[in-house]
């Protein structure tokens, strides 16, 4: 029989397919001898069996039973039973933390005897008659699906009756009415009554977590974090302990190591007198933790050393939920907790540093997304900027935007193109399409812990929570500082969400020490450099030691090139010669397209000749002798004419004024005639080598005298000519005729060690299944997997992203762009055929790819196991390429 529970002493922490991270956690917390109330798991097969047939698997019923019972000897009383009963929680718990996202639902097993019980057993009317209510809300809105926002409004009334508006007013008998009033609401609103039988409301709530797996929160939420849809989530019945009977109890949230900084300490927040929700809803203002100390000094104790020992086990920053009942301290929750990029790289070093962890591990222990966002620029301390506010330095990085007070809001103007600040007094799990759209998120109240810190550190999101001096008023769309300014919807702001400061305007912004470090303006042993840029600094140089990739750069230009060589490139993997007949060469290759005769077309290309040579010195030069691949013309040639509406209405319009010019019309005829349904399709990359005689040969000139020139200056040049839009081994053919005869006569002429292989992109299906033929004309090969994925998939990459992905999103037929991250089932299968056929071939045969994947961290992790020699990216994600194959090949 399947096994679908598990008891707390019976999981461990590496269980976490099946148990989810709270479950494995808690299981493992058991078994180190942690204060941890008793409970079960149900397990994620039963969450998937449940999502497939639409009911739980047959044998869950009994197996929950026989757990429950053992529970229930365990605590020495029965659910629900009238006389001091045992109540519990019944929480979700995925495989990957997604805060806020799925349903909870707490003191399950209260009715209308059992609350009676309870105030008896707690000496404490008000908290039993406040804990059903709280029962019935969170049952009613989650497992019912009652409008939650009825419970509140009734709520409010209460406390409007009582003349207050603070919750802890209402007594045992204002509570006991509230509990009768919410009663009603779920009769009239789910069409039944509040089930009183406590197994009836335990399966109900497990059934509700199950589904809370596909409430749209919970999807988008996927989505964004790009975790697997089919994971289903595993629910936690715990027995319930209570932070909210008093002074001396409480609830917190603490963190082995700043989760925002990284620097070593006890950090947190810590709430008297409340239950867990009321800290991560960020509802009510906490204490820092270290307060605890003078509040229950035993427990503080206890506490700080549980938290070496998670540290100790886990060996990595540990987050933590606690709840202290009447002074006794019991673990919610473990986790290796999230934590800012800067953290990241902070924290793996100084655990090499005290020898808990290898540099392998260090090395994965943090990842190119994160290395990116270090590089983002910050704002410059010395720009004159006007602060507003300081809140709390919840989510690092530097935001500008328009104030926005709704997720609405925040979504349409920033579909728009507006860069938009979330501004809210606190977030909920509802704000997250917002969230997402904004380019920071404001609050003011909340702590480190808050929903909205915990989310938008989860996504790399500027974040600056807790202000509390700001008056934020989400009614009429504006917010108050304390000095009086008064910020309306629309009005810019900036927030930096590494010192929490709040400013009014757009602040300028410089570059982060991280870019300053890479482009060599910061040593890592400068005094300047902090321990941050001392981290990376130390990161990268094991992950160059680690990884087998190659790492290039595609750059067109000497500036760019020089860049990539500062940031590690070993190489330029793809140069777009294209990007070299722009600006005033335009009419020099206007007149080439235009050419008449031979002599015209010659004409023209003799006069590009000098200028792609000169470029191309420039680029070799600012190389230094690493490999540079350069791609033969590749774009429609018709993109380099004006366009053709445009033109038609000049002609059109000299026309009719009588002053028609020759030049235009034989212009508009030759537009006319290059025009293309599918210009993507059509005379671009290899057949224009074919088709405009000298074309590629200027270009194959132009790059052999440049490198003996760099030769003869006593410089390398080591190129590598790269043939665009193969698709059959004759076109190679042709053209590697063509332009090794060139590369000879240069040779010959000038007498220079010119070092140059020529080889294909490979970006046409075609190209990749009969790759084995075009490797007997190929020196070498890079996949062009922008344009291998665009003909794969029958997908335009110009127009596709606005046009339909988002749907393709939505229904899940893939989790993320395949222009973004390689389709390894179908773009990804064809490479992997291309480099073995390839191969095959020629075993020395040298593989790259120059496609927008070659920068993106799962993709490298994919040519890796393809077993490319080299990937190539643009500069700025050099150095998230070199980490990433490092974490690749470890
Ligand atoms: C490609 O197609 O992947 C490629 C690198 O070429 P381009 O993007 O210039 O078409
Ligand atoms: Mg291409």
């Amino acid at each position: 029989m399947p096994k679908f529970v598990y008891d707390f002493t019976e999981g461990n922490k590496d269980l976490k397919d099946l148990l989810g991270g709270k479950g494995a956690n808690l299981a493992e917390m058991t078994n180190l001898g942690l204060p941890v109330p008793p409970g079960f798991t149900i397990t994620t097969d039963a969450c998937r069996v449940y999502l497939e047939q639409g009911q739980e698997p047959p044998e869950l019923r009994e197996q929950v039973t026989q757990y429950l019972d053992a529970l229930e000897v365990k605590m020495g009383k029965k659910l629900g039973q009238a006389d001091g009963p045992l109540l519990v929680s019944v929480r979700s718990g995925a495989k990957f933390s997604m805060p806020g996202m799925m349903d909870t639902v707490l003191n399950i097993g209260l009715n209308d005897e059992s609350v009676l019980g309870l105030a008896t057993q707690a000496d404490n009317e008000r908290f039993a008659w406040d804990s059903y209510r709280r029962l019935i809300q969170m049952f009613g809105k989650t497992v019912l699906d009652v409008d939650g926002e009825l419970f509140e409004h009734a709520l409010d009334e209460a406390k409007a009756a009582k003349g207050t508006h603070n919750d802890l007013d209402l007594g045992a008998d204002d509570l006991r009415g509230l509990v009768e009033a919410f009663k009603v609401i779920v009769e009239k609103e789910a069409g039944r009554t509040f089930p009183q039988d406590p197994r009836e409301q335990m399966d109900l709530a497990i059934r509700a977590v199950f589904e809370s797996w596909n409430g749209d929160r919970a999807k988008l939420y996927r989505r964004q974090e790009r975790i697997p849809n089919d994971l289903g989530t595993a629910v936690n019945v715990c027995s319930m302990v209570f932070g909210n009977l008093g002074m001396d109890s409480g609830t917190g949230v603490a963190f082995t190591r700043d989760p925002a900084s990284g620097q070593t300490g006890v950090y947190g927040d810590y709430l008297q007198n409340a239950q867990g929700e009321d800290v991560v809803a960020g509802i009510r203002n906490t204490v820092p933790l270290q307060e605890l100390e003078h509040i229950d000094e035993a427990s503080y104790a206890q506490l700080t050393g549980i938290m070496s020992t998670l540290e100790e086990h886990y060996r990595d920053l540990c987050d933590i939920e606690f709840t202290i009942e009447r002074g006794k301290l019991w673990m919610l929750q473990t986790r290796v907790g999230k934590r800012t990029a800067a953290a990241a790289f902070r924290i793996a070093v100084q655990l090499v540093d005290e020898g808990r962890i290898s540099p392998d591990e260090a090395v994965q222990r943090v990842n190119g997304a994160q290395l990116a966002q270090l590089m983002f620029p910050r704002f410059d301390e010395n720009a004159k900027a006007e602060k507003i506010a300081k809140g709390m330095n919840a989510s690092p990085g530097a935001a500008s935007g328009k104030a926005v007070f709704d997720s609405y809001t925040a979504v349409k103007w920033s579909r728009s193109g507006e860069r938009v600040i979330l501004i809210r007094r606190e977030t909920n799990p509802d704000d997250l399409n917002g969230m997402i759209a904004a380019q920071g998120i404001l609050t003011s109240r909340g702590g480190k812990t808050s929903h909205a810190a915990v989310v938008a550190r989860g996504m790399g999101k500027t974040c600056v929570c807790g202000a509390e001096t700001l008056d934020v008023d989400t009614k009429r769309r504006r917010m108050i500082a304390p000095n009086g300014v008064v910020v309306e919807e629309g009005d810019v702001i900036s927030i930096d969400g590494t010192s929490g400061a709040v400013y009014l305007g757009e602040v300028p912004v410089v570059a982060s020490p991280v870019v300053e470090y890479f482009e060599g303006r910061l040593g890592a042993d400068s005094p300047s450099a902090d321990d941050l840029v001392r981290a990376v600094h130390r990161i990268m140089t094991w992950s160059d030691e680690r990884r087998r990739l190659y790492v290039r750069a595609n750059a067109d230009t000497a500036e760019d090139a020089a860049r990539a060589r500062r940031f590690g490139a070993q190489g330029i993997g793809l140069c777009r010669t294209e990007h070299m007949f722009l600006g005033e060469r335009r009419a020099l290759v206007e007149r080439l397209i235009l050419a008449e005769d031979d002599a015209e077309r010659e004409a023209a290309l003799a006069e590009l000749l000098p200028m792609q040579r000169d470029d191309f010195v420039a680029i070799f030069t600012a190389m230094g002798g690493l490999p540079v691949t350069v791609r033969l013309l590749d774009p429609p040639l018709h993109e380099f004419l004006p366009d053709i509406t445009e033109l038609s209405v000049r002609v059109a319009v000299a026309e009719a004024r009588g002053e028609t010019s020759e030049g235009d019309l034989r212009l508009l005829q030759a537009v006319h005639k290059m025009h293309e349904a599918n210009p993507m399709l059509g005379l671009r990359g290899v057949r224009l080598g074919l088709v405009i005689s000298g074309l590629f040969i200027m270009q194959v000139r132009a790059v052999a005298e440049a490198a003996a020139q760099v030769a003869k200056a006593g410089g390398v040049a080591r190129v590598e000519i790269m043939v665009p839009l193969v698709g059959a081994v004759q076109e190679l053919e042709i053209i590697r005729e063509e332009a090794q005869g060139v590369l000879d006569e240069v040779k010959s002429r000038t007498g220079a060690d010119i070092r140059a292989l020529i080889g294909t992109m490979i970006e046409l299906p075609r190209a990749a299944l009969t790759a084995g033929q075009i490797a007997e004309a190929a020196q070498f090969f890079s996949f062009g997997t922008n344009d291998l994925t665009q003909t794969t998939w029958g997908f335009s990459r110009d127009d596709v992203e606005g046009a339909f992905f988002s749907a393709y999103l939505d229904r899940g037929i893939f989790g993320v762009s395949p222009f973004e991250t390689i389709d390894r089932d179908g773009v990804g299968k064809l490479v992997r055929i291309a480099a073995e056929e390839g191969r095959r071939t020629r075993p020395e045969l040298k593989l790259g790819v120059c496609g927008e994947h070659g920068g993106d961290p799962e993709s490298v992790h994919f040519f890796e196991e393809v077993g490319l020699d080299y990937v190539s990216c643009s500069p700025f994600r050099v150095p998230v390429a070199r980490l990433e194959a490092a974490r690749a090949a470890i």
